[in-house]
């Protein structure tokens, strides 16, 4: 699939307030994610993601004086790949001394609410990274923002992928990490709406054997969150109500 570009204009990119460093190569590029909250919401609502990147720009320029957003590229649940800085300039999201090694690509996922990158956020991410290296000489490393700066970011699921080697999903995916758990399906499973499919069932019917009540009837609904936040406090989860692949692998190596 070619890459879905969101350009400047197509965001409402402000103008940056200065001209860009220019750059010819790299060694790579460096994984970022938000810090912050994302709303899950997003998910369902583009036009969400278009705020949010806008936000960042704004707290990036007129928050750190930062001449545009720090960051190359962001990339969307929607497997958009929005145009920051691009190709070719130094960016300034991965710490001072750290820009002209390598780009800055964000992926929008925090340390609460969206904090697993789905499959479309991995996907964009590395459709994100081809772009950079056929366009920006990027080179072949893949890093998160923590190597070589003291940071969490990119957090620890997307950084868990990086340190991975940054696998396509669903081509030669590692196993779980516990064997003989199914694979997470790579969507997050929440309500409202109600959310139907194989996956939810598999879930159900893991949740009703080790003793929830409820029925494994594919739909994610009302009471699959109730039981969803149940078992995330029951295990120290974020009782987000969502079955990520975090919930989802703790679900299936769960006792009754
Ligand atoms: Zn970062
Ligand atoms: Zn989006």
């Amino acid at each position: 699939m070619a890459i879905d570009l969101v350009t400047r204009s197509t965001w409402g990119a402000r103008a940056p307030k200065g001209s860009y460093s220019p750059l010819s190569s790299t060694r790579g590029v460096k994984v970022h994610y938000t810090g912050g909250r994302v709303d899950p919401a997003i998910i369902d609502d583009h036009a969400k993601c278009v705020a949010m990147v806008k936000s960042i720009q704004d707290f990036h320029m007129d928050g750190n004086g930062w001449i545009d957003i720090g960051y190359s590229m962001v990339v969307c649940p929607h497997r958009k790949v929005f145009v920051g800085r691009g190709a070719k300039h130094v960016p300034a999201a991965n710490g001072a001394g750290l820009n002209s090694g390598h780009y800055a690509v964000l992926g929008l996922v925090g340390n609460a609410g969206l904090v697993e990158p789905t499959d479309e956020i991995l996907h964009g991410i590395l459709d994100a990274i081809e772009y950079l290296r056929a366009e920006g000489g990027a080179g072949r490393e893949i890093q998160g923002h923590r190597d070589g700066y003291a940071t969490d970011c990119p957090g620890g699921p997307l950084y868990a992928w990086v340190r991975r080697g940054a696998p396509r999903p669903g081509g030669g995916d590692p196993p779980p990490v516990v064997p003989g758990t199914p694979k997470w399906p790579g969507r997050l499973l929440r309500f409202p709406p109600v959310m139907r499919g194989d996956d939810v069932k598999a879930w159900q019917a893991q949740m009703k054997l080790i003793g929830f009540e409820l029925d494994a009837d594919g739909a994610y609904g009302q009471r699959s969150r109730d039981v969803c936040k149940t078992f995330q406090r029951r295990v120290d989860l974020p009782d987000d109500g969502i079955v990520g692949r975090l919930t989802w692998e703790a679900s299936f190596t769960a006792k009754p």
